[in-house]
């Protein structure tokens, strides 16, 4: 079990500034044990977005939002996240970018910090080092800090060759993922935010 903490509302909101419509997303396993993605917090972070002005589509609280199939299964035909620009995530990390994978077309958030993994149960943690402080907001839901093998924060070290990565060539360089996800969002220009966290 990863255990997460609500960000920010301040940081959560910067991260949607530019976002149109907007679909919260809550996740039934761990989160909702951390009482940060459960129906409540879904529904106190819409309230939240509909008093700043904000545009909220809809809202869903999946099963568990790191698992493939269910992400696929209860989002693909789901018209109000078909009509969503932005997705707001209260998941851990693994959530956050099993969303953004599935979806590249949606502007990705994360709502919450994954601080710690429980010894109780088991998750899947493969794209999330619990760093506490979750930057997907930033990277299009791309973690730089668990894929990159040098752990680096602050930019590409420029030895990828042909978008592979120099330590290991059978898998993409992340940061390259990143720029090309941001460039196809129109955000190219924002490929700096990603190097250091804003908060
Ligand atoms: S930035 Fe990466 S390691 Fe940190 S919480 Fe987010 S997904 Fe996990
Ligand atoms: S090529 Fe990319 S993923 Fe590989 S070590 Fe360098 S920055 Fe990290």
């Amino acid at each position: 079990m990863i255990l997460t903490s609500k960000k920010p509302q301040e940081e959560v909101l910067a991260s949607l500034q530019d976002s149109g419509t907007i679909f919260v997303i809550g996740c039934a396993s761990c989160a909702a044990r951390s009482k940060t993605g459960d129906q409540k917090a879904v529904d106190d972070m819409k309230e939240l977005l509909l008093s700043k002005g904000k545009q909220v589509a809809g809202t869903l609280v999946l099963p568990a939002a790191c698992n493939l199939q269910t992400v696929e299964k209860y989002l693909a035909k789901n018209e109000d996240f078909a009509k969503a620009d932005a997705v707001l995530i209260l998941a851990c990390g693994t959530g956050v970018q099993t969303v953004g994978d599935i979806f590249p077309q949606k502007t990705i958030a994360a709502g919450l910090n994954s601080i710690c993994i429980s010894t109780s149960g088991s998750q899947n943690k493969r794209f999330c080092s619990v760093c506490g402080h979750c930057v997907l907001s930033f990277t299009q839901g791309l973690c730089q800090k668990t894929r990159c093998p040098k752990g680096l924060v602050n930019g590409p070290c420029g030895g990828f060759v042909g978008g592979k990565c120099e330590v290991d060539d059978k898998q993409d360089c992340v940061w390259v993922l990143i720029y090309e996800k941001l460039k196809k969002h129109g955000k190219a220009d924002e490929f700096i935010k990603s190097f250091i966290s804003p908060l």
